[in-house]
């Protein structure tokens, strides 16, 4: 512990201030809990038998009921904007660090109980978590890594026996459901917020900000602080006065501009996949650049921009599909001003920062959907038009991409019969649209590349992960929780899992190796 702690250990909501982290435990209450699903590959990361899944024990370490041995758990403090407004402290208010594993490869994990009691940081709410948000955050979070996108993973799911009112719900009324307990790992779980907290509280913190710098960029960033002269280039910033960033004489400003460049890379892959984080608040930004702290997410079904699926952000869409690449950079001024307020960058380093999050956006983001085209080299044009009659005809925004494999590239397919293998995803549109796919098709045709157009995630099994999300969910709010075994193992049978009439929905693609682990360990 090198970083200054909350003298006091207990969980009465208060401002915590000149301290990175409360000490505390974990005080949800359990009867019988139960271990409902874990991931092998997480264990593996920690250099776990995966035979101590089956031990009476597991469920009630994860739980928090009983202690785990050698571990100091303890609550992170943090701040964040929500929304755009300074939000001042928020912190861990239902998640303790139970601590790290440093496994045989030298990794670093942290391991986090998420609905394991109040603290500090709770402020009004109850420090627990429920059933139906804990198989989404389990479920998104490994879905999420088995599509190459950076992410906090999660080792194991657990109840806790007990139930939990929530109130926030479709009709207004207060509903009891299954309290659960998540276990995440991450190698951090620092976020800009993190940062932010100390900054706002005056130079008399700045030293703090200083101190958790450091202390990430030696645990997590540590080829930074071997960055030798020689070894990297100077920057223009392109600015009239030619003046230059150099990386190497200021390791805050390596730190950032990498941040940057992470969170780019990191939204880039979502506007990928259409997945719609829901909440793009600072606090819930890693400075490793991982998908993290997942609440109310979507993935895009019909391609929409305006797709937003936290209801709490409606009419607002701050956080809609296609703002999420603004929003990234907003954020990013936000750490980069946080950094410089104490001190540790100057102003042309935190503009620097922004610059490179533009570029690596866009390098990121122009190479994923060539791909997804199975184009061999980027095509504006083509792109920013297709994306447009999607969004017109309402298409799929994952199935067009597999039906797409399957136009022919043979020009002389005749033109009645060009969008045949699209029929599936271009419903119901009239002869003008028509026209505008065929015209849109042709020019694809047309395109000189015919490089096998596979899309990197086509090579992957077919799940249809998200309607049997829905379905748990439904199993879940009946109380029958032990029954979402069945509608689990579901994942592991492709490819099509329909729901009542929504056919083309929701058709995920996730590695059919990752989903039979968790569809086979889950009882
Ligand atoms: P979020 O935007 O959901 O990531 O959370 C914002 C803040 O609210 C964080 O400080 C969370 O720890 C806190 N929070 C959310 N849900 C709860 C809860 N049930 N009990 C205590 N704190 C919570
Ligand atoms: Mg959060
Ligand atoms: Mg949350």
């Amino acid at each position: 512990r090198e970083l200054p702690g909350d003298p006091r250990r207990d969980n009465i909501p208060r401002q915590v201030l000149h301290a990175c982290y409360t000490e505390i435990s974990p005080s949800a209450e359990v009867d019988n809990p139960q271990l409902v699903a874990w991931s092998e590959s997480v264990a593996e990361l920690l250099d776990l038998d995966p035979s101590e899944f089956e031990t009476p024990e597991f469920p009630l370490i994860f739980s928090g009921a009983s202690p785990l041995v050698g571990s100091l758990p303890y609550a992170q403090c943090y701040g964040g904007h929500q929304f755009g407004m300074w939000a001042g402290q928020l912190g861990d208010g239902r998640a303790i660090t139970l601590g790290e594993v440093l496994n045989s490869k030298s990794e670093r994990w942290e391991l986090q109980l998420k609905g394991a009691g109040k603290t500090p940081y709770s402020r009004f709410a109850d420090g627990l978590a429920v059933l139906r948000s804990s198989i989404r955050e389990f479920l998104c979070s490994e879905a999420m890594h088995s599509l190459g996108i950076p992410t906090t993973r999660a080792l194991c799911l657990v109840t806790t026996g007990k139930y939990v009112t929530r109130d926030m719900f479709y009709d207004g009324n207060p509903k009891e459901e299954p309290g659960a307990i998540t276990c995440r790992v991450a190698e951090s779980f620092l976020r800009f917020g993190s940062y932010q907290i100390h900054a706002s509280r005056g130079k008399e913190d700045h030293g703090i900000v200083r101190s958790l710098a450091d202390y990430a960029i030696r645990h997590h960033f540590p080829h930074i602080e071997k960055m030798k002269k020689s070894e990297s280039l100077s920057f223009s910033t392109g600015e009239e006065d030619q003046s230059v960033v150099d990386l190497t004489s200021n390791k805050y400003a390596a730190w950032v501009v990498e941040v940057a460049e992470r969170t780019a890379s990191l939204i880039a892959s979502w506007q990928g996949v259409g997945f719609t984080h829901g909440v793009l608040n600072t606090d819930n930004m890693s400075i490793l650049g991982l998908t993290i702290d997942y609440g109310p997410f979507g993935f895009l079904d019909a391609f929409d921009p305006k797709y937003t699926p936290n209801t709490t952000d409606l009419p607002g869409r701050r956080y809609c599909f296609a703002n999420q690449p603004d929003i990234g950079l907003w954020n990013i001024a936000q750490f980069g001003a946080t950094l410089q307020a104490a001190e540790l960058i100057d102003d042309k380093e935190a503009n620097y920062a922004m610059e490179r999050y533009g570029t690596k956006f866009m390098d990121d983001y122009q190479a994923i959907m060539t791909r997804k085209l199975g184009l061999a080299k980027y095509n504006k044009d083509l792109i920013s038009k297709l994306l447009n009659n999607m969004a017109v005809d309402k298409v799929d925004y994952t199935n067009f991409f597999r039906l797409l494999s399957k136009v022919m590239a043979d020009p002389g397919t005749p033109e009645t019969e060009l969008l045949t293998p699209l029929k599936a995803v271009l419903l119901d549109i009239g002869k003008e649209r028509k026209d505008a796919w065929i015209s849109w098709v042709k020019s694809y045709v047309q395109e000189e590349m015919r490089v096998p157009r596979c899309l990197e995630v086509w090579k992957m099994g077919t799940v249809n992960y998200l309607d049997s999300l829905k379905i748990q969910e439904k199993l879940v709010s009946d109380r029958k929780a032990h029954k979402i075994s069945d509608t689990v193992l579901s994942l592991q049978h492709p490819p099509t899992y329909t729901l009542g009439k929504r056919r083309t929905d929701h058709n995920f693609l996730v590695p059919v190796s990752e989903v039979k682990n968790i569809g086979a360990e889950v009882h």
